[in-house]
């Protein structure tokens, strides 16, 4: 015969016995979020932006293109568009991945010089044409 364990009963107070676990599981995603910080500053030393793209996605293929170009438009409000779009010229032999972009931008002295100095995100906006996604 199959035993069956018995559903966790609610305490006196009437507070659900689950509830806590919800606290110590959001320290545990604190303490990735540390070890990823660490991890990526460990790779990629001190850089003009953070890098918060997760490490498990740096190995990501975006392109097979050879000749790229990384694109980067301030349209945000600190620069109101003052500042025109950036382009810079990407030449690579294997497949471009995002850990591959963000070297690039480091070799570049990339910096936003604004509020918007955390790097969220790295996409495909063209075939050729790779595109930043910074956030405050
Ligand atoms: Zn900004």
């Amino acid at each position: 015969m199959t035993s069956y364990r018995t559903p966790e009963k609610s305490t006196k107070n009437g507070t659900c016995p689950g509830a806590p676990k919800q606290k110590y599981r959001k320290i545990s995603e604190d303490l990735i979020l540390d070890e990823e910080r660490h991890k990526i500053e460990k790779e990629f030393g001190k850089t003009n932006f953070e890098i918060c793209i997760p490490s498990s996605e740096l190995d990501e293929v975006l392109t097979h293109e050879k000749d790229v170009i990384i694109s980067h438009s301030f349209g945000c409000y600190c620069w109101n568009n003052f500042r025109k779009t950036e382009y810079y010229h990407m030449r690579s032999n294997v497949p471009i991945t995002k850990r591959d972009v963000i070297k690039k931008l480091i070799e570049l002295d990339f910096n936003t010089f604004c509020n918007h100095s955390f790097l969220e995100d790295i996409f495909m906006k063209t075939p050729c044409q790779i595109g930043l996604y910074f956030g405050s």
